[in-house]
């Protein structure tokens, strides 16, 4: 057990709430504010930070103070200063968790993580979605079904353009006929990423039970563990006697 309570940051770009009614009677505290809530409830330590508060809310001190960050954005990923990016980068290799949503496939800072366009293709007819859990042992399935369905949500079809998820925890199908693997795990340095398909911000997604339960034991698996820092360089004192 850990003595503390896991630590979380939800970051959101916050712009489709303030400028789309629709989204801000779903969302009335933005999106970040509906799982900020929730992952309270949880049990969680959660702050919030949004793209414009100084530094997009991500200066060291916070980052520094965050177990796992969680990013939704979609229309605004350009005005992500890659500086920041640059400093959450660095704190992912360090072991900072990340989860990345919907159209955060997009964000800078997934892209650059993973090194590939993470392109995909996309339609909103609010169709509906039905998620296969196809890692059963896995801890971001715990307490699911089998599968379970979203009514309405945009449309992600293959091909995705990520690596070869190290875990594959989910696959979307959707009444339209695509498919897409919507659940993927990976490792990069000491930080555990995961990307989460659902979450189209015209959609109350982020207020659907087997949704959010996802989220949660995404931070879970997410969070640092105490395992041995590794050192890097010239490294003169062999461990064995020589
Ligand atoms: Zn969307």
């Amino acid at each position: 057990m850990r003595p503390e309570p896991i630590r979380v940051l939800v970051w959101n770009e916050y712009r489709h709430e303030r400028d789309d009614p629709r989204v801000r009677a779903l969302y009335p505290q933005g999106i970040h504010g509906a799982l900020a809530d929730y992952l309270r409830r949880q049990g969680f330590a959660v702050n919030t930070a949004t793209l414009d508060e100084p530094e997009h809310g991500l200066n060291e001190a916070v980052l520094a103070a965050t177990d796992v960050l969680i990013w939704w954005g979609h229309v605004a990923h350009h005005e992500v200063q890659d500086a920041i990016v640059a400093r959450v980068h660095r704190h992912v290799l360090n072991g900072m968790g990340l989860i990345v949503l919907h159209s955060a496939h997009h964000a800078k800072i997934f892209r650059a993580l993973l090194g590939t366009r993470c392109d995909l293709k996309w339609r909103d007819i609010g169709e509906r979605e039905r998620i296969w859990v196809v890692a059963p042992h896995h801890p971001i399935a715990e307490g699911l079904d089998e599968s379970f369905t979203i009514e309405h949500e945009e449309m992600y079809g293959e091909f995705f353009d990520v690596p070869p998820p190290e875990t594959l925890v989910f696959i979307s199908w959707f009444q339209g006929g695509e498919v897409f693997r919507s659940g993927c795990c990976y490792t990069r340095g000491r930080g555990k990423i995961f990307y989460f398909r659902p979450g189209h911000e015209t959609y109350p997604t982020y207020h659907h039970p087997q949704v959010l339960r996802v989220i949660a034991n995404a931070v879970r698996w997410a969070a640092p563990t105490s395992g041995p820092l590794p050192t890097f360089g010239h490294h003169p004192s062999p461990p064995e006697p020589l």
